[in-house]
């Protein structure tokens, strides 16, 4: 792979959050759209990560990328590439910025040398390109060392880390000092939650934004019981002579169809008619799918009837991620250590991911048949996989840690687990959910509500232009410019400021 690749884009209508919004949210998107697009003519929006495929970085990016194009701002993605070495050095600062040692290999000057020296081409071609009325935004530790040689073309430069702890620890903060001398020069630092920003920083340059998921993608779109039973059928997640046709609508509404099948790990297929705890997620020792197995042989197998589904990409295919394949072995080897009853119930689902819609219909067909839905991670940055869920009125058990808990308001719209080691909390949770459908149902509705208020794309996309307003904004009264006044200005104030500082309660 090239130094950099240029990701393309399909420009997305934000007009249709018409349809979902409340009417003051959509006249606030629809300010932004009119005014807030006109202030950025002639910049790019520059966005750098790791990946194109897989995580959930890429599930951001598509949509804030899409909407913006779509309100007319030049927004661009680009993808820097990387030997194995370097990905497993990333994939080490990515566990350790969890908290977590993976790997257990250094930081030393060593590992610095390779980091530099894998960015050093995707910098020198990255530099050409840039302007300086342009705005880079850089995503996670990966591209991190890009932010030098982006400071030297006077661009706006936002650094966007989709990764922490609640309570940092050693590890953490090991990390924290391998990137901080990258870091410090961005004009400002994104986070998921406040507790997530490092020591170090400046904190008049931290901001918390909150991902949020878009509602027409075909991971979250509406589907009908029928419709997401022939997409099971078809990619043999749930066989069965399926009435309907597994089709779906692409982001850039073409209209698209499942033909690749899951790769299953089961005694025998499932039935339609089976209740589904299901968790979706990367092959990723943070998503305890081990605890998630040996949870359900435990706690649930033996009180209610229902099956296990573990869901997550086909190992071949996500390019930043080298420990999945080894994540999904260990996962097989539980379950082959499972006893015949239970194993019976348990199935591991490796999903296509040839073409990304198409597994993401996928994905959205599983969560809507699922009865539950866990997310049982050791530690999480924000969790997408829970407040797709939720939008799909699924209840949700997740444990307390990083975003899960901005999302699910306990009790009401989901249920937390207060220690995500705690194996049998989670599954008297599911339990509790499984054999009471009603309460199930209610607090399914209400997680519907809670991501429809505060979690839909429009209110991320709103954060990140009245941040970039603010950025733009400094840098021409630092230039001495006349500041960009007007209409644009409205965009911004109508709370923004308030947002970024205090985005859940928007
Ligand atoms: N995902 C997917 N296909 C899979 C497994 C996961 O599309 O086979 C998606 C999932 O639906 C979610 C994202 O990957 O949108 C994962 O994001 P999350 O924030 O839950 O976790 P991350 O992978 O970023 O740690």
């Amino acid at each position: 792979m090239e130094s950099l690749e240029h990701v393309p884009v399909e420009a997305m209508d934000p007009h249709r959050f018409e349809s979902v919004l409340a009417p003051a949210q959509y006249a606030r998107l629809l300010d932004l759209i009119n005014n807030g697009a006109r202030a950025l003519r002639g910049r790019v929006i520059w966005n750098v990560n790791s990946t194109a495929k897989g995580g959930g970085v890429v599930e951001l990016l598509r949509p804030l990328l899409g909407y913006s194009r779509g309100a007319g701002v030049d927004a661009r993605w680009s993808v820097i590439g990387g030997a194995p070495q370097f990905f497993e050095l990333t994939k080490r600062l990515h566990n350790r910025l969890h908290g977590f040692d993976g790997d257990g290999g250094a930081l030393s000057d060593h590992e610095r040398a390779i980091y530099e020296g894998t960015l050093a081409g995707a910098a020198g071609a990255f530099a050409k390109l840039v302007r300086r009325q342009d705005v880079v935004i850089l995503h996670d530790p990966q591209t991190a060392g890009l932010i030098p040689a982006v400071r030297a073309t006077g661009a706006a430069l936002i650094w966007r880390c989709h990764v922490g702890l609640d309570h940092p620890n050693r590890r953490a903060r090991s990390a924290w000092d391998f990137l901080r001398p990258y870091v410090i020069g961005a004009d400002a630092y994104v986070f998921s939650r406040k507790t997530f920003a490092w020591e170090g920083l400046d904190p008049a340059k931290i901001v918390v934004i909150q991902p949020t998921v878009d509602a027409f993608n075909p991971k979250n779109a509406e589907q009908t019981r029928e419709q997401s039973l022939a997409i099971l059928a078809r990619a043999g997640v749930v066989p069965h002579d399926a009435v309907g046709d597994p089709i779906f609508v692409r982001s850039d509404g073409t209209p698209g169809r499942v033909d690749r099948r899951a790769q299953m790990v089961e005694v025998a297929p499932l039935r339609p008619g089976d209740r589904l705890v299901v968790q979706v997620s990367r092959w990723d020792r943070l998503k305890d799918p081990l605890g998630v197995i040996t949870g359900f042989a435990e706690h649930i197998a033996p009180h209610v009837d229902g099956h296990l589904v573990l869901a997550g990409p086909s190992t071949e295919s996500v390019a930043d991620d080298p420990e999945g394949a080894g994540i999904l072995a260990d996962v097989n080897a539980a379950w082959h250590a499972l006893s015949d009853e239970v194993r019976r119930r348990v199935h591991l689902a490796s999903l296509p991911m040839a073409d990304i819609e198409e597994n993401a219909a996928i994905v959205n067909a599983l969560q809507r048949h699922a009865t539950v839905v866990v997310q049982k991670s050791l530690a999480e940055g924000f969790g997408l996989t829970v407040a797709e869920a939720m939008w799909k009125s699924r209840p949700v058990v997740g444990s307390r840690v990083g975003g899960i808990q901005d999302q699910i308001v306990n009790g009401e719209s989901g249920v937390l687990i207060s220690d995500p080691h705690d194996l049998a909390e989670y599954g008297s949770a599911v339990t509790m959910l499984l054999t009471d459908p009603g309460r199930a149902e209610e607090i399914g509705s209400a997680a519907h509500v809670r991501i429809r208020d505060a979690f839909l794309g429009p209110y991320s996309l709103m954060r990140y232009f009245g941040l970039i307003h603010r950025l733009i904004t400094a840098r021409q009264a630092a230039d001495g410019a006349e500041p960009t006044r007007g209409a644009w200005e409205l965009a911004a104030s109508g709370g923004l400021g308030q947002l970024l500082d205090n985005p859940s309660t928007a």
